[in-house]
């Protein structure tokens, strides 16, 4: 098992969403009748009327709700989620009229979800916008060995997929995080691709626009796909993002004690290497080689014990680390083979050299 993709997600600091945005957007199970981002809905009426008729009227008297009402959210057990069955670990804002017998439907696709089997199936069959297509957004990175594919999800531009995107990654977060006011926000979406078509391995989002370089806001797995180094992958992913923008980057704060962890590891073995190779490179100079935060730099250096913990980041910013030391012959004999991005994978490097 790779530590990094340990049960519990990263962290996430954004905030719930507060006012009387309607939840209209981002809960729509496969009954509604109404149009989504102009592509219609199936209108037929159906055998099962008096059926759909009391689910929309469940799903309009929960959009009714605010987002306050949502605080008192309660766990759903189980979701099915393409063809996996998956316990989940906290709550989340799903109303319990959609999951009677403890278990939700999510369409795999665009991620609406609906309280049984067959109205999944006929969403998926007749309404699914998305049916055996990716996410919404240009795809930005892929790796065809292992058919992953990463697509880039504008939440101002997709608020139903984005939103749908959070109330499933809250199943698996214990903190508070959005769920209504994605406008700010890009979706990083990992899936595995296959014959029959895409399927969602977790993501990260990201602020577009942020004063305090945060290349990462909050980052999930899903169960079923853990312990394959996706979140090592999609951490070097944000960095690299940050590269191409032409800025350093580090994670949204606060980092729970498995984030930490987890960013510690990855900043070893962004950083050893080039301290090994050189007698004479400063924290900015690292910074600048890495993509880091000369914070986190100096964070790193200390942990590995070649700054001193009391050390100011000003008092360091210009101070030359040791090449090959034995502390760092050490460190680097430590590290595990993480799973991270290859540069060249990238749409806008492939445009480059072709
Ligand atoms: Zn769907």
């Amino acid at each position: 098992m790779r530590p990094e993709e340990a049960r519990k997600p990263m962290h996430h600091s954004m905030n719930l969403s507060r006012g009387k945005r309607r939840m209209s957007d981002g809960l729509r199970p496969c009954v509604r009748s109404k149009t989504d981002s102009g592509v219609a809905h199936c209108k037929r009426k159906r055998s099962n009327d008096s059926e759909l008729d009391k689910h929309n009227q469940l799903l309009e008297k929960y959009q009714s709700l605010d987002a306050a009402s949502v605080k008192l959210m309660q766990k759903v057990p189980r979701i099915e989620l393409g063809r996996f069955v998956v316990e989940t670990w906290y709550p989340s804002p799903y109303p319990a009229a959609f999951y009677p017998d403890g278990k939700l439907y999510v369409c795999e696709s665009c991620l609406s979800y609906t309280s049984t089997k067959r109205f999944l199936e006929h969403h998926m069959t007749k309404e699914c916008r998305l049916r055996k297509k990716p996410p919404p957004g240009p795809r930005v990175y892929f790796e065809k060995a292992d058919d992953l594919a990463l697509f880039e999800v504008d939440g101002k531009t997709e608020p139903t997929y984005a939103q749908n995107l959070c109330l499933l990654a809250k199943l698996f977060m214990d903190q508070k995080t959005l769920y209504f006011d994605v406008t700010h926000f890009r979706f990083y979406v990992l899936c595995r691709v296959d014959k029959e078509g895409y399927h969602i391995v977790g993501y990260f989002s990201k602020e577009k626009v942020s004063p305090e370089h945060y290349n990462l806001s909050c980052i999930v797995i899903f169960p079923q796909f853990q312990r394959n180094g996706y979140g090592t992958l999609l951490i070097s992913i944000s960095y690299e993002i940050s590269k191409h923008d032409g800025l350093l980057g580090t994670p949204e704060r606060p980092l729970s004690a498995h984030g930490r962890a987890t960013y510690l590891e990855y900043w070893k073995t962004m950083l050893l290497p080039h301290v090994a190779a050189s007698s004479s490179l400063t924290v900015g100079e690292l910074a600048a080689c890495t993509g880091m935060l000369p914070e986190d730099v100096a964070q790193t250096l200390k942990a590995c014990d070649l700054l001193r913990p009391s050390k100011t980041l000003s008092e360091v910013a210009s101070r030359t680390i040791r090449g090959m030391s034995s502390k760092v012959r050490a460190e680097l004999a430590s590290l595990r083979a993480l799973r991270l991005c290859n540069p060249r994978q990238f749409a806008w490097n492939k445009v480059a050299t072709t």
